[in-house]
């Protein structure tokens, strides 16, 4: 373990937010050790051990870049002052304003931002720049779930209880994760549990690591989630499990959801999901007779265009056994990005202010620009979503001018090929990165930002856990970290005074502005954080223990009950056919983390995973002819992408698995399909149809 000099903070990477010790290696960055932080007690995935290799690399950028010819920009970058840089962003941003409105101008954001930032990404929209529209790429990650939670719990939080129940659940149905390979040191809970005799259920398409170790695996067809859940419940209403009195004394809207159910016969449940009904009564009589159990939910239900319905279907399932508010059991989902909880509760969302507020509730508006010291009419409304934002970019009434910070969205976003068009369309395009990732290459201007280990700050892990990410070495000369950059372009822009660029000073404001809220940080400090091995939010006051476990006694609806909303399958937006025959999902890997910007260029994760591979059955190998190591061609009707062949039976036959990590001709993210979940705006990138041929041997 660390000496003295050791800092504790935690992995860049995912939401598990892993505690790591860096030690002092000069003139070679800090090493890396795991600690025995709560989250992963001396655990540490392959990221994590990396996480460092970045703060060196020669593909840093350590100075800001221009075009050197301004009105085109396919000339060459050039580097350039702050102050150049900076002036160049100004002049764009006036220039769009005076045209087009302020509106004209557009910020994207990210889930890997700290809390700090976050805030002061979504003030900097609204008070600096003046536009509604803000948006962030953790619409494309956790925002299905948030959105069903919403409207069961009338509160979002990715766990309510501490990841260490899940080692005393009794039962786990695990929905559409992967932890052993997205977060392994999580998997020293779900070991636990199994060891302890816990019965683990694993749904996916795929027979992951995590499916293989769990007591039982059901593998449905993409897209079915749904009927699978509802199937579920059908089982236990019909077989006598539900929770009656639960659900007379602490829910509402049960009857209509007992309806729906209705229909969902296991045989047709069968026909639809492709899991046979002994599958299905298996489970309903784990999760029913267990003392505690656990539904929880990721990204392979929520990419959905149904992804909303899908985590209420689970949420209805949990409600109607009874578990929200047991010991050791309820309804959660496994948060993605580092800050997914921080970066969605901040007011970097469309429709969101600080403290999980409503733009639209003029209570909100009132308190926020109370806090900001701004006439709340004077705060703009509701914005365009990620994707619609994208859409949008340089039509007329559109954004002209963007913004985008810690995210790589001509990688990450759904359709690419549409994305790099839209991004083309745009006036003028700044990018905040540490790397020259695929987007900030088609910048005007690429302003060089502060890593992980050279910024303070707080994230909000999947537990709701405030955590403290610390300073361990200056910038390099030359970058400037995302809070100095905003407050000196507030500054430019004559809203300066409103702009601190001191991260404690900018998360005592956060604290206040979410006091009330239903992210309520009022009574969380940095040096409680320190003290305590973080904080759960609510915490509404410095006297308040933090909330570890919710809903024990009550939900945070107005009447204090969960609400059961009904809710139907749908078929997948894009069925197969005779031209696109196989389904086509996407997902992660372990050594790669989200667009792949950052651990693309990590040398020991590139030896063991430096190209993409597409799964294919051995069944779909041998009819299209293919081998393991050719290359094959994945079309769908938006474009085309080529992978390296993994023939494995862990893939249904009618199914291809391609991870998303890559840019250039191996963008799983040309394939995907756009279309937006009607309540949350996830776009559907778990399940479109694709043609698969062999285009070339190893
Ligand atoms: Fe832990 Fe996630 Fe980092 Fe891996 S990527 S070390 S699981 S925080």
């Amino acid at each position: 373990m660390g000496t003295s000099v050791d800092t504790a903070t935690h992995c860049p990477y995912c939401s598990l937010q892993c505690g790591v010790a860096m030690r002092p290696a000069p003139p070679r960055p800090p090493v890396i050790e795991p600690t025995e932080f709560p989250t992963n007690r001396g655990g540490l995935c392959a990221k994590g051990w990396s996480a460092a290799e970045l703060l060196d690399h020669p593909d840093r950028l350590l100075t800001p870049l221009v075009r050197t010819d301004p009105a085109d920009r396919r000339s060459p970058f050039r580097p350039a002052t702050w102050d150049e840089a900076l002036g160049r962003v100004v002049d764009a941003i006036r220039t769009s304003q005076e045209r087009y409105g302020l509106p004209s101008v557009g910020v994207f954001g990210g889930g890997g931002l700290t809390n700090e930032k976050a805030y002061q990404l979504g003030k900097f929209a609204r008070v600096a720049l003046r536009t509604p529209h803000i948006d962030y790429n953790g619409r494309f990650c956790m925002s299905s779930a948030a959105t069903a939670g919403n409207r069961a719990f009338g509160i979002d939080r990715g766990l309510p209880f501490p990841l260490a129940d899940l080692a005393e659940a009794q039962t786990i149905l695990l929905v559409g994760a992967n932890p052993a390979e997205t977060m392994p040191p999580a998997m020293q809970y779900f070991d636990a549990g199994r060891a302890a005799g816990a019965t683990h259920i694993v749904v996916d398409p795929r027979r992951t690591a995590t499916a293989r170790g769990a007591t039982m695996h059901l593998q449905p067809t993409p897209g079915t989630d749904l009927a699978l859940a509802n199937g579920l419940l059908h089982i236990a209403i019909r077989e006598g499990y539900v929770d009656e009195d639960y659900i007379a004394t602490r829910t509402t809207g049960f009857e209509a959801v007992r309806q729906a159910a209705s229909k969902y016969w296991p045989d047709r449940v069968e026909r639809l999901t492709g899991v046979d009904e002994t599958q299905l009564r298996a489970t309903v009589r784990a999760l029913a007779t267990a003392g505690s159990a656990m539904i929880l939910t990721a990204r392979g239900a929520e990419q959905h265009s149904t992804g909303t319905d899908t985590a209420q279907a689970f949420i209805n399932l949990a409600l109607a056994l009874g578990l929200p508010g047991k010991p050791y059991s309820g309804y959660g989902t496994i948060t993605g990005q580092g800050n997914g909880q921080g970066g969605r509760e901040h007011g970097q969302k469309a429709d969101q202010l600080p403290g999980y507020r409503r733009i639209d509730d003029p209570a909100a508006r009132a308190h926020v620009a109370g806090v900001w010291g701004v006439d709340p009419d004077e705060l703009p409304g509701p914005g365009k979503s990620a994707v619609e934002m994208l859409d949008a970019l340089g039509t007329p009434g559109g954004v002209r001018t963007l913004l985008v910070f810690a995210s790589n969205i001509v990688v990450s976003a759904p359709d690419r090929n549409r994305v790099r068009e839209s991004l083309r369309a745009l006036d003028f395009l700044v990018v905040s990165d540490i790397f020259l990732s695929e987007t900030a290459a088609q910048a005007d201007v690429v302003l060089p930002t502060a890593q992980w280990a050279e910024e303070e700050g707080t994230m909000t892990n999947l537990e709701g856990r405030v955590l403290r990410r610390k300073q361990v070495l200056p910038p390099p000369d030359g970058v400037l970290d995302d809070l100095t950059f905003m407050s000196t372009l507030a500054n430019r822009l004559g809203r300066g005074e409103f702009f601190s660029a001191d991260p404690r000073v900018v998360f005592d404001e956060l604290r206040r502005a979410s006091a009330g809220g239903i992210a309520d940080y009022a009574g969380i400090t940095y040096e409680r954080i320190e003290k305590e091995d973080g904080v759960f939010w609510p915490c509404p006051d410095e006297g308040h223990p933090g909330t570890q476990r919710l809903f024990a006694e009550e939900f945070a609806t107005p009447d204090k009950r969960a609400r059961f909303i009904r809710v139907d399958h749908r078929d997948v937006p894009e069925p197969t056919d005779l031209e696109y025959p196989y389904v086509l999902t996407t997902g992660r890997i372990m050594q790669h983390y989200q667009s792949g910007n950052q651990t693309r260029r990590s040398r020991s994760l590139q030896m063991t995973a430096h190209d993409p591979r597409v799964e294919l059955h051995p069944d779909l190998a041998r009819q299209l002819g293919v081998a393991a190591n050719d290359l094959v061609e994945l079309r769908s009707r938006r474009g085309r992408a080529v992978f390296r062949a993994l023939v494995t039976d862990t893939i249904r036959p009618d199914t291809v698995f391609a991870p998303f990590h890559w840019g250039g001709a191996a963008s799983a993210n040309a394939l995907t399909d756009p279309t937006l979940d009607r309540y949350s705006r996830m776009p559907s990138f778990k399940v479109c149809a694709v043609a698969v041929a062999r285009v070339g041997g190893p």
